[in-house]
């Protein structure tokens, strides 16, 4: 499942061509997405204009100027092409994969500025809402969600006061969307070895009795924040069928030091650990048992 960084990069691939622009035609294919599409779905997007495309954790937030928002969520294997007209800038191999899969056009965005933004769902875990912006705030997808990572909301206090007396284990916790928002199992793993902390570790350690922040909590917010930058700066990890806007794939994924490594040697200089992979909450975890403690 995309998680923040590729759902971040999405939106970065997104916004020239819809922020500023006018849903000129909007096409739906199918209704029956993770939720089935509202009746009226195109009638409250056509002729609207796209004020900014923001995201929320994993949902993308596109402002309308009708005082909706349109919420979107990639689900399992959703994912845009963009097309504009004359312009050739994707490989082949991306028509190809899309020709292929034609039936899962679910949706269809004709732009007033002449792009074509197409969404692709084969599994229809994807999801696409609309909400005035006034209630948003109150909507159930978004307002159990903890703070961005990236945002100035989450550092080490808040950190240890969300894991304090925790008895879940961090890997848990972390990804655990109503704590911190937008990481899923990729991630958690990559930020826990980055801040040499063990999956196993009890949540409730990156905070003292008193509930202030242990130094712990602040090498695990630093390391998801560069985590988080380093993985938007690569594209995000291709793994499977998740795919940037523009059909080139993202890079992170050989940056992972220890996701699906396992059996590898640890990356951590002068660590000599070999990479392990156990069960937690039934997903893989992936970490060293040497330097992660
Ligand atoms: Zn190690």
């Amino acid at each position: 499942m995309p998680e923040l960084p590729e759902v971040e990069t999405v939106r970065r691939g997104l916004a020239p061509v819809m922020e500023g622009a006018r849903f000129a035609k909007v096409v739906a294919h199918r209704r029956d997405l993770r939720w089935p599409l509202p009746k009226d779905f195109a009638a409250r997007l056509e002729g609207r204009t796209v004020v900014g495309l923001g995201r929320r954790a994993k949902y993308l937030l596109a402002d309308l100027s009708s005082g909706d928002v349109l919420v979107m969520h990639l689900g399992m294997s959703g994912s845009f092409r963009v097309f504009r007209d004359g312009d050739e800038r994707t490989p082949g191999k991306y028509h190809h994969e899309r020709s292929q899969h034609l039936a899962h056009d679910h949706v269809v965005f004709h732009m007033g500025n002449g792009a074509i933004v197409t969404f692709n769902d084969p599994r229809r875990f994807g999801s696409m809402k609309i909400v005035a912006r006034a209630v948003l705030e109150q909507e159930p997808l978004l307002r159990a969600l903890g703070p961005e990572p990236l945002g100035n909301e989450f550092d080490a206090p808040m950190l240890a006061r969300a894991c304090h007396g925790k008895k879940t284990s961090l890997k848990a916790a972390l990804s655990d969307q109503r704590i911190v928002a937008g990481l899923g199992n990729i991630y958690v793993c990559e930020a826990l070895h980055r801040a040499r902390l063990s999956p196993k570790r009890r949540a409730a350690t990156v905070a003292a009795k008193s509930g202030a922040p242990t130094e712990r909590a602040q090498r695990l917010v630093d390391a998801i924040r560069a985590v988080l930058g380093d993985a938007i700066a690569a594209g995000g990890s291709s793994l499977r069928d998740h795919r940037r806007t523009d059909g080139e794939l993202g890079l992170f994924q050989h940056d992972f030091r220890v996701y699906d490594r396992e059996g590898r040697r640890c990356p951590t200089r002068g660590c000599g650990g070999t990479i392990r992979r156990i069960v937690q909450t039934g997903r893989s975890t992936f970490f060293c048992p040497v330097c992660q403690k």
